[in-house]
């Protein structure tokens, strides 16, 4: 394991210079992983921030960690591979559905221009945009609410990315993705195997291509 050490913000507090050690994911969650920026935010962003107090020691561990209200901040070899599906350049208007600890939002702001994301539980809401606001994470917008209605005020996306599982892709989410557009989405009934789909929206209509079984929590109507 890699270890470094990372300045805390603000430095100084009462007079004493902080810093914290910290250790990075080991290169080999990423393997498969070409986009070497997705690599590069993934270490530098403290995973510790998203977890709860009793699990920070746990945050650099290849798995999902439980958040409260029986929801889990996803795994981070999967959050990478899940990112690099959406190709994105730093240009994308991006909408993310499960907003969860915000962990995969702080990604995709670093990778994206804006994230527009939506959380159906209210304390997550209001928490994940407190630890991104944290970290200067300012390019995001939070909507509490259903993201099988999507958003449409600031549709179409580019891109779109689903954190929990639907039965089936919502309608409104395709409508919302931008002709080129990229989604992606783990799809299949609740407590079971789902099949993580990459949606590319083409003028000729909907490419769907299924990439691996996963197991989400649900995205409850
Ligand atoms: N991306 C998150 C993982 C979230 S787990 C992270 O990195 O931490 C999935 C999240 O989707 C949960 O927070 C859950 O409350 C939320 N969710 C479930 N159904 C939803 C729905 N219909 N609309 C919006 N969010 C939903």
């Amino acid at each position: 394991m890699l270890t470094d050490v990372r300045q805390v913000f603000p430095p100084i507090e009462n007079g004493i210079l902080k810093a914290v050690v910290v250790i990075r994911f080991p290169e080999d969650i990423f393997y498969g992983i070409k986009d070497k920026r997705i690599i590069d935010v993934m270490q530098s962003l403290p995973r510790e921030a998203f977890v709860p107090d009793n699990l920070k020691t746990s945050a650099y561990v290849d798995g999902a960690l439980p958040i409260g209200f029986d929801q889990t901040i996803s795994q981070p070899s999967l959050v990478a591979y899940m990112t690099q599906l959406l190709e994105l350049t730093g240009k994308e208007k991006v909408l993310e559905i499960g907003t969860g600890s915000g962990y995969q939002t702080a990604i995709l702001a670093k990778l994206a221009d804006r994230v527009y994301t939506i959380e159906i539980v209210k304390e997550l809401h209001e928490k994940s945009k407190q630890t991104l606001e944290s970290l200067g994470i300012i390019n995001v917008e939070y909507k509490l609410g259903s993201g099988y209605d999507g958003w449409e005020e600031y549709a179409p996306f580019d891109r779109i990315m689903v954190t929990a599982a639907p039965p089936q892709i919502p309608p409104k989410l395709i409508e919302q993705l931008k002709e080129n557009g990229r989604m992606v989405v783990p799809v299949g009934p609740q407590n079971q195997t789902q099949i993580l789909k990459l949606i590319v929206k083409t003028r000729d209509g909907i490419i769907e291509k299924d990439t691996h079984y996963v197991r989400f929590v649900p995205m409850v109507e």
